[in-house]
């Protein structure tokens, strides 16, 4: 996966890559009957052979609203105090 990390102040944005999330989350719906898939995490596949099966079974849906959800965290910058406090364990004022 690229990582790209984005800075605003100090606080910089990037995947959330924490134990358990996912890269990204698929999905796709039928336009034609509104049936949707199972969701998949880190993997299209299934979602592809859901849709291909799901022609197959209708052949005139031939359209589908394909989704992949993605997760973001937002960490502390050099600099920004949050970085250090979080690097003691802390928890972080709300
Ligand atoms: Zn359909």
């Amino acid at each position: 996966m690229t990582r790209s990390i984005m800075r605003a102040a100090d606080w910089a944005l990037g995947p959330e890559t924490g134990e358990g999330a996912p890269e990204a989350i698929f999905s796709a719906v039928c336009v034609s009957c509104g049936e949707a898939s199972d969701a998949s995490d880190n993997s299209r596949v299934p979602v592809e052979v859901w849709a291909l099966k799901h022609t197959g079974r209708n052949p005139g849906h031939r359209q589908f609203k394909a989704t992949a959800e993605t997760f973001w965290r937002v960490t502390p910058a050099p600099g920004n105090p949050y970085r250090e406090i979080d690097a003691q364990g802390a928890q972080a004022p709300a």
